[in-house]
C-alpha cells in the first residue's frame, strides 16, 4: 500500500476517502480537513481569542494541537468534574499536554463550587450525564463570556455529530435538529461555538494523535450511561464499512439541504433573560445551574 500523495509506503488506509497516507501526508490531510471546516463555515480567524474545551481525551487534545499548529490564539479550559477514578487522570493529561505545547490552561474544579459529580449524583434524580453536560456547557460559556473569548471550540468529531444527528432524526426531535451543526453563532449572552474536527472521524482523530505523538488519556467515566449515541455510532460504523464515505455525505447533506427544514419560524419566540442569581441567559428566572446549586446547598 503506497501513499496516495507521495507514493512512499503508507501507514494508514482511509477507505472513506479512497486514499492511503504516509505519516507526513496524513498529518497534512488532517490539517486540510480542519482548515476546510474552519473556512467553509467561517468558524474563526487569527484575530479571535479561542477557548478550547480540554477534557484530556484524544479529540480535545487533537483539536488543541491542530489549532495551535495553525497559529490560532488558543487557551484551554479544563473542568475537573470531581468524578472518582476518571477526573484525576483527565486533569493530569490536560495539564501535561498544555505544559508541553505551551498552551495557557485554566482549570475549574467542581468540588470547590460544591458541584462535584460525585455529590450531584447522590442528590439529583435526573440522569447524571444530562446534569453533567448542562454544568459543562454553563461553565464553558460563562468562562468565555466573562474572560472576553470570542469563540469556544470543542472536539466533536464526525462520529459524534452523525450519531447525534441519526438519534435525533429517529426521534424527529425538531429542537435538537435545529441546533445541530458545526457552528452556533454568538447570541444573547452565549459565546460562538465551533466544532473544527467535524470532518474527521473518531478513527482519523485517534490516528492524528498517534502520528503527531500526542499522549492522550483514557479513563472511562464510571457513570457512563447506556446513552443512545453509542448504539447509533456503531450502526453508522457498520454502514460506513459497507458504503465508505456514507457518514460525511449524511452530515454534509443535512447541513446543505436538511437543516433548513428545522429552522424555527421565529427565533425571538423564546424570551431569554439574565438569571436572577448569576446573570446567565435563561428562559426562566433562575438558570438550571443555580437551581442545581440550591438543591446541593
Ligand atoms: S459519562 Fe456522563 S457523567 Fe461521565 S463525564 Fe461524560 S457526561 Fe459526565
Ligand atoms: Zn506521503
Ligand atoms: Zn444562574
Amino acid at each position: 500500500m503506497k501513499c496516495t500523495r507521495c507514493k512512499i509506503p503508507a501507514v494508514v488506509a482511509l477507505p472513506s476517502h479512497n486514499a492511503a497516507f504516509c505519516k507526513d501526508c496524513y498529518l497534512l490531510f488532517a490539517q486540510r480537513l480542519v482548515e476546510r471546516a474552519i473556512k467553509e463555515h467561517q468558524m474563526c480567524d487569527h484575530a479571535d481569542r479561542i477557548l478550547v474545551a480540554i477534557s484530556g481525551g484524544k479529540d480535545s487534545l487533537a483539536l488543541s494541537w491542530q489549532l495551535k499548529t495553525l497559529g490560532y490564539d488558543i487557551s484551554g479550559l479544563h473542568i475537573d468534574l470531581g468524578i472518582p477514578e476518571s477526573s484525576p487522570i483527565a486533569r493530569q493529561y490536560s495539564e501535561r499536554f498544555c505544559d508541553k505545547y505551551e498552551i495557557p490552561l485554566h482549570v475549574l474544579q467542581m468540588t470547590d463550587l460544591h458541584l462535584s459529580m460525585k455529590e450531584v449524583k447522590k442528590r439529583v434524580k435526573r440522569p447524571i450525564c444530562s446534569v453533567c453536560g448542562q454544568v459543562k456547557r454553563y461553565f464553558f460559556n460563562k468562562f468565555a463570556v466573562e474572560n472576553q473569548f470570542s469563540v469556544v471550540a470543542t472536539g466533536h468529531n464526525l462520529d459524534d455529530e452523525t450519531s447525534r444527528l441519526l438519534a435525533n432524526v429517529m426521534r424527529w426531535d425538531m429542537d435538537y435538529l435545529h441546533d445541530l451543526g458545526p457552528v452556533m453563532p454568538a447570541k444573547k449572552g452565549f459565546a460562538k461555538k465551533i466544532k473544527p474536527l467535524f470532518r474527521l472521524s473518531e478513527f482519523e482523530t485517534a490516528n492524528l494523535c498517534f502520528l503527531a505523538g500526542i499522549d492522550y488519556g483514557y479513563a472511562p467515566c464510571p457513570y457512563s450511561s447506556k446513552a443512545s449515541f453509542p448504539v447509533y455510532k456503531n450502526l453508522l460504523l457498520d454502514l460506513e464499512d459497507i458504503q465508505p464515505g456514507r457518514k460525511i455525505h449524511f452530515y454534509d447533506g443535512f447541513l446543505k439541504r436538511g437543516r433548513k427544514g428545522f429552522m424555527p419560524m421565529d427565533d425571538e419566540d423564546i424570551t431569554v433573560h439574565p438569571c436572577v442569581e448569576c446573570g446567565y441567559p435563561t428562559s426562566t428566572g433562575q438558570c438550571g445551574v443555580c437551581r442545581l446549586r440550591s438543591t446541593m446547598s
